[in-house]
């Protein structure tokens, strides 16, 4: 049987049919249209996935079920979503408007919990029995996996893994509280801390990688550091120290099987992993067991989105 697994962004919508073991067997997108109505997106989507059917040589026949990802708070078992910033949703019973329209089961799910979801079942974590994952963007999304399922706990609020403090009083984060994991440990606070660096030192390599303050980004300091720039060196230790606080307490809560970090800093794999494994080898409550929570990049990219929205039936709670 075949799923289709939707990704709803604020810039695209992807559509993938994939198979019962996670493979794409084809995918296509379309702009999302701007302030558009929930009605007039839901149509939009099921154009892609009529259209993305037929391109696969499929009939809607061969498709068992579709999921979609939303970049938002979800209630999966009403089929509402809650609030979504970026298309202005608010109660919006979607996977209803998306069954009158395709004409099969919906599900919805948020999208860091799919990404989650889709390394599990066959990326990163595939073969594993508990598996959290950490997705550094923007903000720090998450996902916790467990035996085939994911928490999600009361709410459906559950795997915030961006929002515990790691410096109480810190950086304002945007969910309303101060010293936020995700104020020290996401891209944008890389990219912040990079900045601070570059006003410090204005000899470093890194404004010539940047070429001007506002277009450092957040593999400025890596790319630097590559070329022995000692400022840039300096950022990466002071945010590998952050990142690794906060992985060092989510292993030791969780105890998981795999910790698996994804998004756009997942590029930089050992550089940014092997200083993150030295200070949990130091500072993992059970650092002396034979078995270890194993800290490795995701694998699945921007398909896993669409993979773990599609398998979101097979797993279903
Ligand atoms: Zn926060």
């Amino acid at each position: 049987m075949h799923y289709i697994g939707v990704d709803l962004g604020g810039t695209n919508i992807a559509a993938g049919i994939v198979g019962d073991k996670g493979k794409i067997l084809f995918k296509s997108s379309v702009k999302t249209p701007q302030r558009a109505s929930p009605e007039e997106v839901a149509s939009e989507i099921a154009e892609l996935c009529f259209e993305t059917v037929a391109r696969a040589g499929l009939q809607i026949e061969d498709i068992a079920a579709l999921g979609a990802g939303i970049p938002g708070s979800v209630r999966p078992n009403e089929g509402v979503v809650e609030r979504c910033v970026n298309l202005g949703f608010m109660e919006v019973p979607f996977a209803a408007l998306l069954e009158e329209r395709i004409g099969k089961p919906v599900k919805l799910v948020n999208d860091a919990n799919a990404a989650a979801l889709a390394e599990y079942a066959s990326g990163a974590g595939c073969g594993c029995e508990s598996m959290v994952m950490l997705t550094l963007g923007t903000g720090i999304g998450g996902g916790i996996v467990i035996n085939n399922r994911l928490y999600s706990g009361i709410n459906h609020a559950a795997g915030e893994i961006g929002h515990f403090v790691i410096l109480h009083g810190g950086e304002e984060c945007k969910c309303g509280r101060r010293g936020c994991f995700e104020a020290y440990a996401s891209a944008t606070a890389l990219k912040r801390l990079t900045r601070e660096k570059m006003r410090q030192y204005p000899h470093s390599l890194m404004w010539n990688i940047a070429g001007s303050l506002e277009l450092a980004g957040a593999r400025t300091a890596f790319e630097a550091a590559e070329q022995n720039d000692k400022a840039a060196a300096e950022v990466i230790r002071n945010y590998t120290e952050y990142l690794a606080s906060g992985i060092t307490s989510i292993v030791n809560i969780f105890q998981p099987e795999i910790l698996c970090i994804g998004g756009g800093l997942s590029g930089e794999g050992e550089k940014l992993l092997r200083p993150v494994r030295e200070i949990l080898d130091r500072e993992d409550f059970a650092r002396n067991n034979k078995k270890r929570t194993r800290l490795v990049t995701a694998m699945l990219g921007n398909d896993a989105g669409i993979i773990g929205a599609a398998l979101l039936p097979l797993y279903d709670n």
